[in-house]
C-alpha cells in the first residue's frame, strides 16, 4: 500500500507579485524618465492607465488624459 502524504503545518510556498515598479522607469543613456505619478501621494506612487485615464490605486485619484487638455486653461479666463 502506498503512503499517503500528508502536509502538516507548512503551506505551499507561493510567490508573490512583482510590483514592476521597474517598468514605469526607462532609462535613456544617463536620464532616466519616470511615468506619471500620483500628485497626492507623490513620487514613487505611479498612476495607472486605463481608458485615457489615469487612476491612482492608492489614494484613488483619477485624471482625465487627452484631448481636452485646452479646457482646464480656459477655465481661468474671466
Ligand atoms: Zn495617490
Amino acid at each position: 500500500m502506498a503512503k499517503k502524504i500528508v502536509k502538516k503545518g507548512k503551506k505551499s510556498h507561493k510567490n508573490k507579485p512583482t510590483s514592476k515598479k521597474y517598468t514605469k522607469y526607462k532609462i535613456d543613456g544617463d536620464k532616466i524618465t519616470r511615468e506619471k505619478f500620483c500628485p497626492r501621494c507623490g513620487p514613487g506612487v505611479f498612476l495607472m492607465n486605463s481608458q485615457g485615464r489615469l487612476y491612482c490605486g492608492k489614494c484613488h485619484y483619477s485624471e482625465f488624459q487627452g484631448k481636452k487638455k485646452e479646457e482646464v486653461s480656459e477655465e481661468k479666463k474671466e
